[in-house]
């Protein structure tokens, strides 16, 4: 090929790729779009400032976690992206050994979380075991719905028993606002029943009668930013 033509063929696939960058990096700033592989691009960066931020100047504990972990508290907590247990009660790495699952579920048949209980109680020794629940909770929301789906209105089953329990003492809410009451005493329903769900698991009720592990139920307030414990 002409050498001429070679260069002007290069610089024309440089431009072209150039306005590509362009387009994806100015959609990514007006959309937050997920096209262009910019979300993961994102992580890549967030992690460099990790590094920076955090890693790097605390690297004596970053250097013993990695040889080890002995967390205080096993936490478990709804999957929802608003509540980051870590940054929700500021702990730092290694602090909490955590299970997170829609509306903050202690399922009795699932070995998925039988097999983090069983760790964190027999292996870990956690002291502590925490379940919270949070204000605005999707699952819990998804009671009082229709739903198609395969798997969802099956697994929220595991929480039926805290709506039946809170609408047999109330009467039914007749606006917006009472409705929003009655939702947050099932969460926090939810939160005392699955401390019973908790309870049925015989290492955890031996544990407990040691005295080698503490229950906590917890509710946090999307709106306020404040956790509370629940009596
Ligand atoms: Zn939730």
């Amino acid at each position: 090929m002409d050498p001429i033509i070679k260069i002007k063929l290069n610089l024309s696939i440089l431009s072209f790729k150039a306005l590509i960058n362009r387009e994806c990096s100015g959609r990514v700033e007006q959309f937050h779009s997920l096209r262009c592989g910019n979300m993961i691009d994102q992580f890549f960066e967030g992690n460099k400032v990790f590094i920076r931020e955090d890693f790097e100047k605390d690297r004596k504990r970053y250097d013993n976690l990695a040889q080890s972990q002995s967390p205080k508290t096993l936490w478990i907590g709804c999957a929802d992206s608003r509540i980051d247990p870590e940054r929700i009660t500021h702990a730092k790495a290694g602090e909490l050994f955590v299970h997170r699952n829609i509306a903050n579920i202690v399922p009795l048949q699932d070995w998925n979380f039988a097999s983090v209980l069983e760790y964190a109680v027999a292996h870990l020794k956690v002291e502590n075991i925490v379940i919270c629940g949070h204000s605005e909770c999707g699952g819990i929301k998804a009671l009082d719905k229709e739903m198609q789906d395969s798997y969802i209105p099956l697994w929220i089953n595991n929480a039926r028993e805290a709506q039946i329990r809170v609408d047999a003492k109330i009467s039914p809410p007749k606006n917006a606002e009472e409705e929003k009451r009655r939702l947050t005493e099932i969460e926090k329903e939810n939160v005392r029943l699955q401390i019973e769900h908790l309870r049925t698991y015989p290492i955890v009720k031996k544990a407990e009668e040691e005295n080698k592990v503490w229950i906590h139920g917890l509710y946090f307030y999307l709106e306020t930013g404040v956790l509370e414990e629940l009596r």
